[in-house]
């Protein structure tokens, strides 16, 4: 009796030891990699060069390229095998400097700017009337004001009650004075909807319609409900070109057109039409030093709008991976697996670098364990979601464990969720039933403040909050690379739609790979 217990207290001494030493080896990571972020943050000197030096990243713009070789310099320099894939060509047009200015009734230096890919004025800029886009009651209605915007500037926005912000009145409004704007705000919002259906073009296609009927020049407004923020996407006008201003001035341009005083402004851009380039998604690998042929992927895109720098959008993304990949060189050089960071091309005019890269490589594709992919802003990462995939929740609660403590208790996580059909990368991914998925921040304002305006700046940035990414990532890297095995693949059972048909797993997605210019 007295030999056989002894037996098995040493079997379960074994038994215990085992994972102890394992979880014990995995604090210890976890420790050496927070050391690492606190001691030795590159984020700040990633931020500048890739936000203030080089500027915003439009697809197929010479500062797109430039962001794609500094990527492949930095990942060389940090041991990593890092390279430029080509996927496809865009046309490829480089912003200039933009003025817009009221030439009558007064000079006033208006802000605004050209939108991207608008074609460039003539040299001395084109100066015309400026007409405010009127209310529509039909499509004859619409076709007839057509006829009289021959040599004309026209105003295409809304042009909002007020320029203040829903919380300002919402703080120092009387009740029944928010209520009254809130109303007013409701009703003016569905006759602009219901006026625009009637001209069978959404505000980035109507431009070309203007074009048609010998508009000389668009000025539109996109306002975020914030004073002095504005959105500011492309234009898809053929030769006219296609300017934002800021909701002020183009409110002032607007009721000075409503009371008949016939403004004129000027509009200068001097963008370029440099034919087309190639896009690319640049790669990075550090090889797995037991399964090299398996793979967990840092995502991230690199290409922005170009209305401000794209801070948030997606800068934060890039320096985040870079900086997990830097701080697990130091402490983790024996990776595993092959950790491979995907810095992608394109993801604003619909996820086209991801997307291509997984069409491409359906032999990396296979053997994806997991893909963390961060776009949307500065903020501390507080939700993973289950993308859909059946078992997520053992393997990601079990991950989310070793995270420092503090970090651990804001995460909410979401079992099993449901798989994107868009909004960031790591829906190309899901798409092909490989788990990937988003780690979701805290706002900041994102949507308001940053997300497509021309205030996504260097000082936007939260690097306490970027730096506890950092953290959370390499962490998370870390894990997935030791997981024994791959993990699980199974998707859910999606519901049953409100028309009682049967969900069916996402494929929207696909590469474009040309801009069809
Ligand atoms: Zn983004």
């Amino acid at each position: 009796m007295k030999h056989r217990g002894m037996k098995s207290l040493a079997l379960a001494l074994l038994l215990l030891s085992a994972p102890t030493i394992f979880a014990q080896n995995k604090d210890a990571m976890v420790s050496s990699i927070v050391q690492e972020a606190n001691a030795n943050s590159q984020l700040e000197k990633y931020a500048f060069e890739l936000i203030d030096m080089i500027g915003p990243r439009l697809v197929g713009s010479p500062q797109m390229q430039q962001a794609h070789d500094w990527v492949v310099k930095n990942y060389n320099a940090l041991g990593a095998q890092a390279r430029n894939e080509p996927y496809g060509e865009w046309r490829s047009w480089e912003r200039g400097t933009s003025q817009v200015t009221m030439t009558y009734p007064r000079i006033k230096s208006l802000e605004g700017t050209q939108l991207a890919f608008s074609p460039m004025t003539k040299e001395k800029g084109i100066e015309a009337e400026v007409v405010a886009m009127p209310l529509f009651s039909s499509q004859s209605d619409f076709q007839s004001w057509l006829k009289t915007i021959k040599g004309k500037i026209v105003l295409i926005g809304m042009n909002p009650l007020s320029g203040r912000s829903d919380a300002n009145w919402k703080e120092s409004a009387s009740p029944k004075g928010y209520e009254k704007y809130q109303t007013l705000k409701s009703d003016q919002l569905k006759k602009w909807e219901g006026s625009m259906s009637y001209t069978g073009s959404t505000r980035r296609t109507l431009p070309l319609a203007l074009e048609n009927a010998g508009a000389v020049g668009v000025i539109d407004s996109y306002w975020t409900e914030l004073p002095g923020i504005t959105r500011i996407f492309d234009a898809k006008s053929k030769q006219i070109p296609v300017f934002n201003v800021g909701l002020e001035d183009y409110g002032l341009l607007y009721r000075m057109a409503e009371h008949g005083v016939k403004p004129r402004v000027s509009l200068h851009g001097n963008s370029k039409e440099l034919g087309t380039s190639k896009t690319y998604n640049s790669i990075a690998e550090i090889k797995g030093k037991e399964k090299p042929d398996e793979y967990v992927v840092l995502s991230a895109h690199l290409d922005s709008w170009d209305g401000a720098s794209g801070a948030t959008d997606n800068a934060t993304g890039v320096i985040t991976m870079m900086e997990a990949v830097r701080i697990l060189r130091k402490v983790y050089p024996e990776n595993k697996r092959t950790i491979l960071v995907g810095n992608w091309g394109s993801e604003e005019q619909g996820l086209n670098g991801s997307s291509a890269f997984v069409e491409d490589h359906p032999e990396i594709a296979k053997n994806i364990q997991v893909v963390w992919n961060q776009d949307n802003g500065t903020g501390r990462i507080v939700r993973i979601g289950g993308s859909g995939f059946e078992k997520s929740y053992e393997y990601i609660s079990r991950w989310v464990q070793y995270l420092p403590e503090e970090f651990r208790n804001e995460i909410q996580t979401s079992f099993p969720g449901m798989p994107g059909t868009g909004g960031s990368d790591h829906s190309s991914f899901v798409q092909k039933g490989i788990p990937a998925f988003g780690l979701s921040s805290t706002s900041w304002d994102y949507g308001t403040v940053t997300w497509h305006t021309n205030r996504d700046t260097y000082d936007k940035i939260v690097f306490d909050e970027v730096k506890q990414n950092a953290i959370i990532v390499a962490i998370l890297t870390y894990l997935a690379c030791e997981e024994p095995t791959l993990v699980s693949r199974e998707k859910i059972i999606l519901p049953i739609d409100k028309d009682g048909k049967q969900t069916v797993w996402p494929t929207n997605l696909q590469s474009k790979r040309t801009s069809g210019n």
